[in-house]
């Protein structure tokens, strides 16, 4: 339909439309919509099934087939001209925080569909098809784990199991993907997982690096690693009126000290690593009561293996220091533990060659949050494109991002897709 203005070498890039993209977001943005502008459209949920469905009705008006795998994964697939070629895949999350933004996973599934619709408009065919997806369940709000689409999709994850996890209201995720299905249906796939030639998933950067660095794209090179911890401290109650302090096995305080002490062991010059107390439990929580019990979980995050090794094994050592000065008892668990998932090489240079080609303002960066290519880099050669965000700001219904830095990401995107899908 649009003339390709560079002759026989016609450029995907040239034909992403920034307001057919921007319209896009502010469409899906309306399923969950929160009074403060957010978005709450969780895993498998109603507004979830809303977004899917419109997602289909645009993949339809292009004539491209949708279909849904076991675990509800969506896929848009435009097809190459090689029918037996593996097929490149591009995408991200329609799922979100419950006071989350417009643009966290919803961007990387749009930019894919812009992709997919400005290679139609250039009249451009790939030899490999080229597929938008949508991971179920990248939160992790509703239903446990996060990043459950693309883990399931990668082998990390037992289907049954996963589909036995309930919400807290007990719905399991078999039943909410059943009635997502019935609300926005799609042909059923019955196998998981398939084939890929690799991935590529655009995302706003969650952080404000891009912003203060005034970059236009981050050329994702690592996702860093994670590892969590719940710290259970046992001390013993007593009465806060009668008890001398010299007498007491405060737990709370010795939970405080674990915290200070744990400072040297992650301070760190060139301020790389994440060391969070983000929940701190006291029991039995009374004025009058000396606290016998607390709970905090410690997440910690580093890019580099070994490093997050030595730091994570640092932490129960001096947790049982400090309890011991107390005579409280300490027990550390560790409950969640991703290693560092480096992007494929080549991955990463058609993305910075891409953005290079395109004048953009590019730097290399390491994702601090975890996203669905951490899974898929498993199965196939996965890279990342980040795009500003304002502020840095993300979960959180204020978050927000520009019409240009976002079609500027999806021109980066679909000229690295072309050479994905014609190697
Ligand atoms: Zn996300």
């Amino acid at each position: 339909m649009a003339t390709a203005s560079r002759g026989s070498n016609a450029r995907a890039s040239d034909h992403v439309r920034e307001d057919r993209l921007w319209q896009r977001h502010m469409d899906m943005a309306k399923f969950g919509a929160t009074p403060k502008g957010g978005v709450n459209r969780q895993a498998l949920s109603a507004e979830d099934a809303r977004a899917r469905k419109l997602l289909g009705q645009w993949a339809a008006a292009r004539g491209w087939e949708v279909f849904t795998d076991p675990i509800g994964n969506l896929y848009v697939k435009r097809p190459g001209t090689d029918a037996g070629a593996k097929p490149v895949l591009s995408g991200s999350h329609l799922d979100s925080q419950p006071t989350g933004g417009k643009f966290d996973g919803t961007y990387g599934v749009l930019a894919a569909f812009e992709a997919l619709e400005a290679l139609d408009d250039a009249g451009i065919r790939t030899k490999r098809p080229i597929m938008a997806v949508a991971w179920t369940n990248e939160e992790g709000n509703r239903f446990q784990p996060g990043c459950m689409g693309s883990g399931a999709f990668a082998g990390v994850y037992e289907l049954d199991t996963l589909l036995a996890g309930t919400d807290p209201h007990g719905t399991s995720v078999k039943q909410a993907f059943a009635e997502v299905l019935e609300a926005a249906p799609a042909r059923l796939e019955p196998k998981l997982g398939f084939p890929i030639d690799s991935y590529l998933e655009a995302h706003i950067e969650q952080g404000p690096i891009l912003e203060a660095t005034r970059n236009e794209i981050g050329v994702v090179t690592l996702i860093q690693g994670m590892r969590r911890f719940y710290i259970d401290v046992f001390g013993e109650e007593a009465h806060s009126g009668t008890t001398p302090l010299k007498l007491r096995k405060d737990a709370l305080k010795s939970a405080c000290s674990m915290v200070t002490a744990l400072e040297p062991l992650m301070a760190d010059p060139t301020d790389t690593v994440r060391y969070t107390v983000g929940r701190f439990e006291i029991y039995p929580g009374s004025p009058s009561t000396v606290p016998s019990k607390v709970h905090f979980l410690i997440d910690l995050r580093h890019p580099d293996l070994a490093t997050l090794k030595r730091l994570g094994d640092g932490i129960a050592p001096i947790c049982e220091a400090e309890a011991a000065k107390r005579g409280c008892t300490v027990k550390v668990t560790e409950y969640t533990t991703v290693e560092p998932m480096p992007m494929e090489a080549n991955a990463v240079s058609l993305v910075r060659d891409s953005a290079k080609a395109l004048g953009m303002k590019h730097m290399d960066m390491v994702s601090g949050a975890g996203h669905d290519a951490m899974h898929v880099a498993k199965v196939a050669p996965a890279g990342m494109i980040f795009v500003p965000c304002w502020k840095g700001i993300s979960h959180n219904e204020t978050e927000a991002a520009t019409a240009r830095d976002l079609a500027n990401g999806t021109r980066v995107l679909v000229d690295a897709l072309v050479a994905l899908a014609n190697r």
